[in-house]
């Protein structure tokens, strides 16, 4: 019988990908080894692919302890967390899970937006906690549909979440370090501008420290009183005491957030809020999209270990 190969894996993934890959591939599970990496290491010959996600991430010191490592693959879209550098240093290759998650990624942005904008959430609580009834009639809130649409990081996910807009018949306009050819999107080359222009902004770049911070308070300031920020990419990207700083005076008119800066942990001001609409980082979590991302890293490893190369390589 020919020996089964021998990937390491980071951490847990979920049952139905943990089973997979147990039953695939001899697996050296970090995570649930006492004697940690130190004890791994001494038994990483052969280990030519490292398992992982953006959450449990791989750094330098995994790659350097591999010796026969020759592939990553991660669970998820963003990478921030795994050791690009290191890894392209060595000749190891680096997948994640693009595309397959996108809609609904996008469907949870306009979620949040819908929510932040016509106080969905503040609803529901007024009418389970019985206010209905003794208070009478709910607030206005601000329209959705017709509005100007601006999107940060117009790529896989942006892009749905355009698409979604001329459903609600909006202007979007977007920013990206560079214009897209082919696109039916006004390109703004200034963010601050982009935010000006935009009663909603959407945020969908990669998170990492060359994003961070990028949504400043003077972007915030631009997008004003009665502007809404939207944020599904990472926390880090928003200047978060600066937003929290914006809501609380009135200078920003709310916030739908599916991340944060230091997540799990919410400033009190936050959930204190009826102008901002909280989600627990599940852009990605349906049954659907998850099995899909789960089935895509099997792909991957069963494709590099067939010596057919990575399906989705990431493009950094
Ligand atoms: P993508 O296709 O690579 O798109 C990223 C976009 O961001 C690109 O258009 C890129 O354009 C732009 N961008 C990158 N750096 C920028 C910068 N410094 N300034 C302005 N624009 C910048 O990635 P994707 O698949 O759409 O995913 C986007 C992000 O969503 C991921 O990185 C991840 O962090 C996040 N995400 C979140 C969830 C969730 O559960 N909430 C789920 C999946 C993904 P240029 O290169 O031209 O700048």
């Amino acid at each position: 019988m020919l020996e089964r190969a021998a990937v390491l894996q980071v951490g847990p993934l979920g049952d139905e990908i943990d089973r997979e890959l147990q039953a695939q591939y001899e697996v050296l599970r970090l995570w649930a080894e006492p004697g940690g990496l130190e004890a791994v290491a001494r038994r990483a010959a052969g280990v030519s692919a490292v398992v992982t996600s953006v959450r449990h991430g791989c750094t330098a010191s995994i790659i350097e302890r591999l010796p026969d490592l020759r592939a990553i693959c991660s669970w998820g879209v963003g990478y921030e967390t795994i050791a690009v550098a290191a890894a392209r240093a060595r000749g190891v290759v680096v997948s994640n899970t693009p595309d397959v998650l996108d809609d609904c990624v996008a469907d949870l942005a306009w979620g949040l937006l819908i929510a932040a904008a016509r106080r969905t959430a503040v609803g529901d609580r007024y009418v389970k906690t019985g206010q209905w009834r003794t208070i009478g009639a709910f607030p206005l809130s601000t329209r959705v549909s017709g509005k100007r649409l601006g999107i940060l990081g117009l790529g896989r996910i942006g892009e749905a979440i355009a698409r979604r807009g001329s459903g609600f018949s909006m202007d979007v306009r977007y920013h990206n370090r560079r214009k897209r050819a082919g696109i039916p999107y006004r390109y703004e080359s200034s963010l601050t501008e982009l935010a000006r222009w935009a009663d909603f902004l959407v945020v969908a770049c990669e998170g990492g420290p060359a994003t961070r911070h990028l949504v400043s308070a003077e972007v915030l300031d631009a997008l004003g009183p009665e502007g809404i920020v939207v944020n599904i990419a990472r926390g880090t990207v928003i200047d978060q005491a600066a937003m929290v700083r914006a809501l609380l005076e009135g200078r920003l008119g709310g916030a739908g957030l599916d991340v944060l800066e230091n997540e799990p942990a919410v400033p009190r001001e936050l959930m204190d809020m009826d102008q901002v609409a909280l989600m627990p980082h599940v852009g990605s979590a349906t049954v659907e999209t998850r099995r899909a991302m789960g089935q895509l890293v099997l792909d991957n490893l069963a494709s590099f270990m067939a010596g057919r190369g990575l399906l989705t390589p990431i493009r950094a």
